[in-house]
């Protein structure tokens, strides 16, 4: 997949792509610093992309009547056609697991279980280069953090639960645990790979087959996890990997066969899948959308605080459920934070995904740029001073300035709504308490930071946080033993940790 130089050097010199005015006047920008250094560009001439992919079940490429087309979105280049999954093909893909489970998985001892799940891992860490280069092509996040993110942690992910697989019995002592059969996981767009080896690590490790959905923008790397898959030699129908869109998530969903749901995605269709599993016997977790506070006391370190703020926010263009998007900042240090962030912005290399040097990528689609631009117009049309990075962004393609806004008011809807881009909403608290109640003032609960010089005041603070995650003096940093999970409309279950095998067990006592 040669990409020319020559073209992409043309897209990234060309200038301004919608820059956000604001009614009551122009933004206030970010000059940015004029970098002198050289591109150093991931070559994508090694991925072989196939031009067509085929749907993945019971070990076969099964073929389907209908394909649909997947993009490069940092230059809209077509890079494959991709399996429309018709509920035809669902029933086939749950047909093959629940005969694989029968047959295979469920007669394979945990021993053996765990060997197959860290030959998985093993040969990701192989093929690590391509696994990154593609799911920076098919999503639009920079290299460096597929290459130093989203990679290892999904391979993490695949060896951290092939070390349980054998040792459920110590997991839950006292217990009798039985796996619970079929796993229908539909995932979402910003994190594909990692969502897929979240959801199918566990799974496998548990003893339950899978059929696994991948987003309709970035189907790309679950294709070549199915390459992994086979190579490990898993017997066929244990990991299957369809693609589709949200009628195909539906059909996985009212499967009679399928016995527990994992999604991840929006709040919105969250409670669809919550309507349309009540009542039935299917086990359901759900891990949803976020508008996490970042609470900046006035002693934390403040240097430190402003990468986390960076990080929080801009760290895969926003593009995160646990993204710290409401930035709470104590009155007195307000206007110094705002200082340094513009400071640390101007830095901010925005640009091809494939460039080393790139910090901030490409947004994922149109729909999703769409949605960022109508959610910061509205934080204009209310009043809050909006702040962008006055940045060369490339002709083609999707993307959004990194941004922040000043004077946010809590009932401002960039105050309350997901925005899922590179935009960040300020407000301001006196004290602890206050800030506790801002924090919490949300119908979301993922996640959140704290950053304090006081180790007191981190435990008081996190222990009145309604989220799952809180991190202190740093921001979005996972672990594969670590639980990941919200409260209220983020959704329930975790995933990670010991307490991610509990949605894929029966456990009596
Ligand atoms: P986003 O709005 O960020 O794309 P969605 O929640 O719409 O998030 O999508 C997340 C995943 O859920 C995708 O794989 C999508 O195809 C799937 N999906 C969308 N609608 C449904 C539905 N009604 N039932 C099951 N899965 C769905």
């Amino acid at each position: 997949m040669k990409i020319r130089e020559g073209r992409r050097n043309a897209a990234l010199k060309a200038s301004v792509n919608g820059s956000e005015t604001s009614r009551n006047g122009k933004p206030d920008t970010v000059k940015q610093i004029e970098w002198k250094y050289s591109r150093s560009v991931e070559d994508p001439k090694h991925i072989k992309l196939d031009e067509k992919y085929d749907l993945y079940i019971g070990g076969k490429r099964v073929r389907t009547r209908k394909y649909f087309k997947t993009i490069d979105p940092s230059n809209e280049k077509i890079l494959a056609e991709v399996a429309y999954a018709s509920d035809e093909d669902v029933n086939r893909a749950v047909t093959a697991a629940k005969t694989a489970y029968e047959k295979h998985w469920s007669k394979t001892s945990p021993k053996e279980r765990a060997k197959y799940i860290f030959r998985i891992a093993r040969i990701m860490q192989e093929k690590a280069r391509e696994f990154a280069v593609i799911e920076t092509m098919n999503g639009g996040k920079p290299i460096r953090e597929s290459k130093s993110v989203d990679v290892p942690l999904s391979i993490a992910h695949f060896f951290y639960y092939a070390g349980w697989a054998d040792k459920l019995d110590l997991a839950f002592p006292g217990n009798k645990i039985s796996p619970v059969g079929v796993a229908g996981q539909i995932i979402p767009w910003n994190f594909p790979l990692l969502m897929a080896a979240w959801k199918i690590a566990p799974a496998l490790a548990c003893g339950n087959t899978v059929v696994i959905k991948s987003a309709e923008t970035t189907p790309l790397t679950l294709y070549k996890l199915a390459e992994v898959i086979e190579e490990a030699g898993l017997p066929p129908g244990v990991v299957n990997i369809i693609s589709g869109d949200g009628r195909t998530g539906a059909t996985l969903v009212n499967h009679p066969k399928v016995n527990k749901i994992a999604f991840t995605g929006s709040t919105e269709v969250g409670k669809i899948i919550m309507r349309q599993t009540a009542g039935t016997n299917k086990r359901l977790t759900l891990e949803l959308g976020g508008k996490a506070a970042n609470i900046i006391f006035e002693d934390a370190p403040i240097d430190a605080a402003v990468e986390g703020i960076i990080n929080g926010i801009y760290f895969n263009q926003g593009h995160v459920c646990c993204a710290g998007s409401r930035l709470l900042v104590q009155e007195s240090i307000h206007d110094a934070v705002v200082k340094k962030l513009k400071h640390r912005m101007k830095n901010l290399r925005v640009g091809d995904p494939l460039d080393k040097n790139t910090d901030v990528g490409a947004i994922n689609s149109r729909v999703q740029l769409d949605k960022i631009r109508e959610l910061v117009a509205s934080g204009i049309d209310e009043g809050a001073v909006i702040h962008q990075c006055e940045c060369t962004l490339p002709e083609k393609g999707f993307w959004f300035r990194p941004t922040f806004f000043t004077g946010v008011a809590q009932s401002n809807r960039i105050a309350n709504e997901e925005i899922f881009g590179p935009v960040l909403s300020i407000l301001t608290f006196r004290t602890p308490q206050e800030a506790v109640e801002k924090a919490n003032n949300t119908c979301y609960g993922l996640s959140a930071g704290v950053w304090t010089d006081k180790g007191s005041k981190i435990f008081k603070v996190l222990s009145k946080i309604r989220a799952g995650v809180v991190w202190s003096n740093t921001f979005n940093k996972f672990n594969p033993a670590s639980p990941f999970g919200g409260y209220k409309e983020s959704g329930f279950g975790r995933e990670g940790g010991r307490h991610g095998l509990t949605p894929y067990l029966n456990i009596e006592s």
